[in-house]
This record gives C-alpha cells, sequence and structure tokens, in this order.
C-alpha cells in the first residue's frame, strides 16, 4: 500500500508542479487535500507518512469514525454536503469547511460556532456550471451571500469552492475554474471577507485548475487508488 500511494503521491505532486511552472505560479502555494473518503485508517497513516498534512472527508459519519482514531495528528477538511443538524459534529474538528452552499447552514454553523466560542472557517460553494440537482450557489447570488455573513461572528469566509462537471476533456472543465478565479476576484472588495483560498480541481482535472488558479485541489483516486 505505502508503495501505491508513495507512486502515485509522486505522480500527483509532479504534474501539480508542472502545472503550476506553466502558469508562472510557485507550486508551494498549492495544497493537497487527500480525499481520504472510503479509504481506511491505515491509508490516511501511509498518506501522511509520506507527508501529506491535510485530509478531506465529505460523510459526518466517516469523518467521526476516523477522526476517534486519528483526532488531531492530520488537518481535517470537510468538503461534503453538510446537513444542519451534524455540524455540531465538526465542532473544533475541522480546519476548513469547503461546502457551505446555502443560508440556513451559515445560520446554524454561526449559532453552533458562537456558544462554543469558536469560528468555523468555510469556504463558499458555488455552481458555476449551474447544474441541476448541484449544491452551491449560483454565481451572481455570491456577493450578497459573503456581505450578509461577514456579520456572523462564528462563520469566517476564507474563500470559495466549486465542482466542475464530469466531462471527458478536462479542458472543458478550464471555464469553470477561470470563472470561480474571476468571481473571486470581483468578491475581493466585500468588507469583511477573505479571498485566500479557492478550493478547485479534483483527480480528473485538478492540473487544469492548478493551471487556472487553484491553491486547494481536493484529490481522492489519483492518491489513493480507487475507493470501495
Ligand atoms: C470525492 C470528492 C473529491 C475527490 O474526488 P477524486 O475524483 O477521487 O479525486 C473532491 N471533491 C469532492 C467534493 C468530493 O466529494
Amino acid at each position: 500500500m505505502e508503495q501505491v500511494i508513495g507512486r502515485n503521491l509522486q505522480r500527483v505532486r509532479e504534474e501539480i508542479a508542472r502545472a503550476a511552472r506553466r502558469a508562472g505560479r510557485d507550486p508551494a502555494e498549492i495544497k493537497i487535500v487527500a480525499v481520504s473518503k472510503g479509504v481506511p485508517v491505515a491509508a490516511v497513516r501511509t498518506a501522511q507518512a509520506l507527508g501529506l498534512t491535510a485530509f478531506g472527508e465529505s460523510r459526518v459519519q466517516e469523518f467521526v469514525r476516523k477522526y476517534r482514531e486519528i483526532g488531531d495528528q492530520v488537518e481535517w477538511h470537510f468538503i461534503g454536503y453538510l446537513q444542519r443538524n451534524k455540524v455540531k459534529y465538526l465542532l473544533g474538528r475541522v480546519q476548513l469547511i469547503h461546502s457551505l452552499d446555502r443560508w440556513n447552514l451559515a445560520v446554524e454553523l454561526d449559532r453552533r460556532g458562537v456558544k462554543r466560542g469558536v469560528v468555523f472557517d468555510v469556504l463558499v460553494q458555488v455552481n458555476i456550471a449551474r447544474e441541476p440537482g448541484k449544491h452551491g450557489l449560483y454565481e451572481e447570488e455570491v456577493r450578497d451571500f459573503l456581505a450578509a455573513a461577514a456579520d456572523l461572528a462564528g462563520v469566517r469566509v476564507r474563500g470559495l469552492m466549486t465542482l466542475a462537471p464530469y466531462v471527458q476533456d478536462p479542458e472543458e472543465a478550464r471555464p469553470v475554474f477561470r470563472r470561480l478565479r474571476e468571481l473571486a476576484g470581483r468578491c475581493r472588495d466585500v468588507p469583511g471577507v477573505m479571498m485566500e483560498f479557492l478550493s478547485m480541481g479534483m483527480t480528473q482535472d485538478f492540473a487544469v485548475a492548478v493551471e487556472e488558479g487553484a491553491n486547494l485541489v481536493r484529490i481522492g483516486t489519483a492518491i489513493f487508488g480507487f475507493r470501495e
């Protein structure tokens, strides 16, 4: 397992570095969030030993199970759809929630955060491609959402996240990533909002996302192999 993950990771790192250089960027700006959903704890530990520090989970129950074993030895990111009644399980345990996609979730994060005296760092998820059935705000809703979120003491917006449509040729995802970057640029002047992070790119399309400015890439399959 260690050899396979090690080889995969080396390939991913090289590809990120090449993509960064093509775009005139410093590869060190780009952080890998290793998506460990469906992956056993032992593989997380292996990946950690190979130098990965951030791990992404998309189901609360699975996250809680892994957190019980691994705790704060790694940095946890929550990247999936989050039900309001599950927010309590993430309190004080996750570094960043990538998937704030609706106002009532922001309110619940704020309520729980304030009650416990912690601030949730979050990214706002944007459905750039306007795919039906996909989560996330539409582009034109983002500015108002950010302005309103700036008043929530328990929530700190640190950037934006998107999922590109599944396409055969990753080049087709490029306009989606570009539009997220441009949207972040237009939102920098919203008072009280930070636009440090652009979370975009997965196994299929991370090289294109890096060329378009991603600084968080969420990669599962290319590192761990296929999931259960
Ligand atoms: C599963 C998942 C990923 C990683 O997918 P891979 O194709 O395995 O790299 C990234 N982002 C989100 C939101 C996911 O649910």
